[in-house]
């Protein structure tokens, strides 16, 4: 496995490949690498002829009060891990690699970005596609993988996809859980054992509406109602959002329909904040871009 710190070493390997004929799938990440990222990278090959793992953690994707200091870091294990699973190379560069002195541009996308996460963390979304589109052209990749887990995120970078022409296919990854329903997260390592009840709160309220969805309940307000009730039993559990949206538009919906997710935003213990989310009706038949129903 090949492991490069800088851009343009990054960008001349992947001309070579292409000059090779070689297809190339791209698993963005930011490291500390949990079974979600090594499905991801599995999934990569089997999209393509190589797969290019890229490991930043990018600081412009934080806020002032976010946890960009204590973001859980392991870059021996992940380089253990990611060869594991046979990645053809790591792309691991600095922050100054990525942002050298004079940078100034943004991409940013619009309205879907201020919704949900886009509320509660101003300029996220802008530093995501600022840095997916630098590590599109950094590594060319034809594929890229995206886990469903950051639901938003992944509607953000297909509509930047579109928009700009990046000539590359976008393929959502369904979430991977623990045992108990947990998504799993690099942030996961901040819950303590107290918390981890809390925790699984997003799962079951996800469960929850789908239980009360398939009983014929469709209309939002009754549902959003019955999860903050479900919420309000867990005193560590602090909801930033419960939202019933278009999966595509991220448009806000009144009635479900096989378009719904249901996504969810909840800080838990004052440290952590997680999200999770699923097709409020989960589809018969499962493919990479729909989320498997959680467990009964
Ligand atoms: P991160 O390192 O957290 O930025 O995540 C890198 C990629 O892994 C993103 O596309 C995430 O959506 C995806 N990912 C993170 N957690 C999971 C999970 N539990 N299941 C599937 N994909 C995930």
């Amino acid at each position: 496995m090949d492991i490069f710190y800088n851009p343009k070493e990054m960008q001349d390997w992947s001309r070579r490949q292409a000059i090779l004929g070689k297809t190339i799938c791209l698993v963005p990440t930011m490291g500390y690498f949990h079974e979600g990222h090594l499905s991801l990278m599995r999934k990569g090959k089997s999209l393509a002829d190589l797969v290019v793992v890229s490991h930043f953690v990018n600081p412009t994707q934080f806020g002032p009060n976010e946890d960009l200091g204590r973001y859980p870091r392991d870059f021996k294990r992940d380089i253990y891990l990611a060869e594991q699973q046979k990645v053809d190379a790591i792309f691991a560069p600095t922050p100054e690699q990525m942002y050298p002195a004079g940078f100034l541009t943004e991409v940013s996308v619009g309205e879907i970005t201020a919704r949900l996460c886009g509320k509660s963390r101003p300029g996220h979304f802008a530093g995501v596609t600022t840095v997916v589109a630098k590590l599109f052209n950094i590594v060319h990749p034809d594929v890229a993988v995206f886990g469903q887990k950051d639901f938003q995120q992944l509607a953000v970078i297909r509509r930047m996809v579109r928009d700009l022409n990046f000539s590359i296919k976008i393929v959502g990854h369904p979430i991977i859980r623990e045992k108990d329903g947990l998504a799993m997260s690099s942030r996961n390592v901040y819950l303590g054992e107290d918390n981890r009840a809390s925790a699984l709160s997003l799962a079951s309220g996800l469960q929850l509406a789908q239980q009360r969805a398939r009983q014929g309940e469709r209309a939002v307000t009754n549902l959003q109602t019955m999860l903050q009730d479900h919420f309000s039993v867990y005193p560590a559990a602090t909801v930033d959002y419960i939202s019933f949206v278009h999966d595509e538009t991220l448009e806000p919906m009144e009635i479900v329909d096989e378009h719904t997710v249901l996504a969810l935003a909840v800080h838990i213990g004052g440290k952590v904040r997680l999200i999770d989310n699923a097709y409020v009706l989960p589809a018969e038949e499962t493919d990479c871009l729909r989320e498997q129903p959680l467990a009964e």
